[in-house]
């Protein structure tokens, strides 16, 4: 890993007024698309290799992982939250994360540990359809209450008491729809516009990502440019809501060299790995929790199977492996063996197929649990062979052998998984079927009374036949 002497004397001078910043290592062509290594660091935190990812929260929690758990039994680097989990009672009152003290108030408040990175998104990835368009000034946010609006001044107040160590700009991103053509010439007037009033009030301290819209590059012309010749140096990086535009940004050395986030939501590793072709740094990946809440234990390595792993799926000697397993099967009810073969995670090294497939079976939470722990721990060393390809040159070979071994889709989801709530996932609108089953079904017929048990006659007849009359209260 080479660092130029230069780089690292402009790191030093640029520390003092910046809370974040983001090295490239290696040979650097602004106009290249290709993978790259880089470094991640915020004032406070521990350093981020990239490519590497960042957790997904819901409600301020990474699901199914306790802080503690997250500290002792995962690398995850940092962890991307989204104001609209913790704002439902913003309509009546200060949402209780405002008075949260200290100079870290989401650290504080969600117990979070210190080490990791906080990035403030204003919604969740990926976000709940909004039936109501997004305005001017404000955009339609998702709380667990409700829908409900997000101004643009509202979200500039709240990034300056939360202090996150990186916050997304808000986006006019009309989440579910395809934009008309009208729409389109709007979303890139309005996110211009929102930028540049966090960029104005904001404090130097605090790191801001400028928001890359899902438009082709020539819809948003003038605010690209704008972000470009004005704001290169007032932002910290740049997030995706596409990553194939990668390839169409603008190819200055400045604006080349903030680090990129994907929000684009990739679906299975091949796609992580194509992102990375791109030049992408920072991932949000929510197949992870996908493959934990249905029961699934990812699998793969990059590139390839370790070496006593037979390329054998279905008992077809020679084809293509699954990425993952369903651990609900009851093929692994007696399997002694760990989730993954030569896994290290924490599950891997304490427990076995058998009690996961056991703990599943009953509902347990303790099976999301290590679930969890084993995917988080996969997805990592995914992104740490990752960049050991980039950095021996081989990554395109790797990438080609990688789709030779595996599948390109994770298995289908089977078993019921634990309760999903509405603001897990995005609405299909109206007349969806319920995504629970109901706990218990009506106990009897209503209309002769529970069981008998629920009176349907008249008081007057009730007491004829020997019932007490209704007390006084
Ligand atoms: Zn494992």
């Amino acid at each position: 890993m080479a660092e130029s002497s230069g780089m690292a004397t402009a790191v030093e001078s640029l520390e003092e007024h910046k809370g974040l910043f983001f090295d490239i290592f290696g040979s650097f062509d602004a106009s290249a698309v290709t993978p790259r290594l880089g470094r991640l660091r915020v004032k406070g935190r521990q350093e981020l290799e990239t490519p590497n990812f960042f957790a997904i929260s819901s409600r301020g929690v990474v699901p199914h992982l306790t802080p503690d758990v997250i500290s002792a039994s995962t690398t995850i680097g940092g962890v991307h939250m989204a104001l609209e989990d913790f704002i439902e009672r913003a309509t009546i009152g200060t949402p209780p994360i405002m008075n949260c003290p200290g100079s870290s108030p989401i650290h504080t408040f969600t117990a979070l540990p210190r080490p990791l990175i906080t990035l403030l998104a204003p919604r969740r990835t990926p976000a709940v359809s909004a039936p109501k368009g997004n305005s001017a000034t404000a955009i339609s946010i998702f709380p667990s209450t409700g829908f409900q609006v997000l101004s643009n001044k509202s979200y500039i107040s709240y990034i300056a008491k939360l202090h996150p160590d990186i916050a997304i700009s808000l986006a006019d991103v009309p989440h579910g729809s395809i934009p008309g053509s009208k729409r389109v010439a709007k979303m890139g007037d309005r996110t211009q516009e929102w930028v540049t009033e966090l960029l104005d009030s904001k404090n130097d301290e605090q790191a801001v990502f400028a928001p890359i819209l899902p438009i082709d590059s020539l819809s948003q012309y003038e605010y690209l440019n704008q972000l470009v010749d004005e704001l290169t140096d007032e932002i910290s990086g740049l997030a995706f809501y596409d990553s194939n535009l990668l390839p169409d940004m603008p190819a200055t050395t400045s604006f080349s060299r903030l680090p990129r986030l994907s929000l684009d939501e990739p679906s299975s590793p091949c796609q992580i790995l194509r992102q990375v072709s791109l030049g992408m740094d920072i991932f949000t990946i929510p197949f992870i929790g996908f493959a934990t809440e249905a029961g699934i234990a990812l699998t793969f390595r990059f590139p390839r199977p370790v070496l006593d792993e037979p390329l054998v799926s279905d008992g077809v000697a020679g084809s293509v492996l699954p990425l993952g397993i369903t651990m609900s099967s009851n093929a692994h009810a007696a399997s002694l063996k760990p989730l993954s073969t030569a896994c290290t995670c924490y599950t891997c090294a304490n427990h076995h197929r058998g009690f996961v497939q056991h703990l599943l079976s009953a509902d347990e939470m303790l099976s999301w649990t290590l679930l969890q722990i084993h995917n988080s721990h996969v997805v990592s060393e995914f992104f740490t062979s990752i960049r050991e390809s980039i950095r021996s040159g081989n990554f395109v070979v790797h990438c080609d052998e990688f789709a030779r071994a595996y599948e390109s889709d994770l298995p289908e989801k089977s078993g019921q998984g634990p309760r999903v709530r509405g603001y897990h996932s995005k609405s299909e609108g109206p007349g969806e079927l319920k995504r629970n089953k109901a706990a218990w079904g009506n106990l009897g017929n209503f209309e002769h009374g529970i069981n008998g048990l629920i009176p349907t006659e008249p008081a007057g007849t009730l007491e004829d036949k020997g019932f007490d009359e209704k007390a006084d209260t």
